[in-house]
């Protein structure tokens, strides 16, 4: 086989590294599945535009694969790598140190190589409030916010959304246990009472449609964190028919075109917004813990839409 376009890399190209491109590959990004990421279109158009001579790719890690990729990363002189699904809870304890942001979460979603040693961080949490600001023009501290979904994404928005002591936050998710034991852990940060008639400040609910149809009228965001909607034939997490105007509906999937939320969102005549936006903040803020100076956000929102059309 000619060189791929070697776009995407495994673990048998980490092992035995010999990438031959012009620029060395010194970032990247792991995942399973991992070759719909936008994230190095982004990053190398950042690295570019700040005249960073290096290159950013796509690693398709497995699972069980996690531990012996990170493991090559300090000898391979990378200066660090983003985590996307499955690996970002996993990872937490696979790093030397961890920041406040990744141990609040329990995830992480940026790691940086710094003498030998790999230091986890989470910037999924503050890139979702810059992008909720950017899109909607508020901030979390306003909102009443429902979360579908408790894994990796949702627990750092969640989290987000406690820290920015947002005015109230439900919790939803297939497995219902796990909706309830995030919303126990955030307890302490909804613990001041705010007059907000007879629903909670925080709440966990199951997944079924009487719950959200009882929440919708007590919310103004609702956030998809569950990976519905990356594929074409997904239906909308929540059904269309629940879906009102007075709501913002922010679909952290990003895919080509409108996921099926976000067009049933815009039917209903609310607002609605796909995961661009935060994965634009989140990549912005890694690139910041990379290197130490701010990103080129007009580059990196600029590739972005281009890649995404
Ligand atoms: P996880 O695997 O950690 O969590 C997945 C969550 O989705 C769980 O709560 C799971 O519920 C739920 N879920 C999965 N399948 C279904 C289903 N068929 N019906 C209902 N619920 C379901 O993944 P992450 O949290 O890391 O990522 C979730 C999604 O968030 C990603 O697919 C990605 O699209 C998006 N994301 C976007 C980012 C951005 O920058 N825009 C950043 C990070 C994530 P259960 O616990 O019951 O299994």
């Amino acid at each position: 086989m000619p060189e791929r376009m070697k776009d995407l890399f495994t673990l048998g190209d980490l092992k035995n590294w010999k990438a031959k491109s012009k620029t060395p590959i010194r970032l990247g990004v792991f995942g399973d599945p991992v070759a719909q990421s936008l994230s190095p279109q982004m990053q190398n158009a950042a690295l570019e535009n700040c005249g960073l001579s290096m290159g950013y790719a796509r690693f398709e890690i497995g699972a069980d694969e996690l531990p012996a990729a990170l493991e090559s990363l300090p000898e391979l002189n990378f200066v660090g790598v983003n985590l996307t699904v499955p690996h970002k809870i996993a990872a937490f304890q696979l790093m030397d140190e961890v920041d406040e942001s990744a141990r609040q979460a329990g995830a992480v979603n940026t790691i940086k190589v710094e003498n030998e040693k790999l230091r986890g961080f989470n910037t999924d949490g503050k890139g979702f409030a810059r992008a909720i600001r950017e899109e909607f023009s508020v901030d979390l501290r306003d909102l009443r916010v429902l979360v579908l979904g408790a894994g990796g994404a949702a627990r750092a928005i969640a989290l987000e959304c406690a820290k920015e002591n947002a005015e109230r936050l439900v919790i939803a998710n297939r497995d219902f246990e796990k909706a309830k034991n995030l919303a126990e852990e955030l307890r302490p940060f909804f613990a001041e009472a705010r007059v907000l008639g007879p629903v909670p400040r925080l709440q966990a609910i199951p997944w079924d449609e009487p719950a959200f149809r009882f929440q919708i009228a007590n919310v103004d965001l609702v956030v998809n964190a569950t990976p519905l909607g990356l594929h074409h034939a997904d239906a909308a997490p929540i059904s269309a028919r629940l879906l009102a105007p007075h709501l913002m509906v922010y679909d952290t999937v990003y895919s080509h075109g409108q996921t099926a939320l976000v067009s049933a969102a815009i039917e209903a005549g609310a607002r609605a917004a796909n995961g661009l936006s935060m994965l634009l903040h989140q990549g912005a803020l890694a690139f910041e813990i990379w290197f130490d100076r701010a990103a080129p956000l007009g580059a990196m929102r600029e590739a972005l839409s281009s890649a995404s059309r």
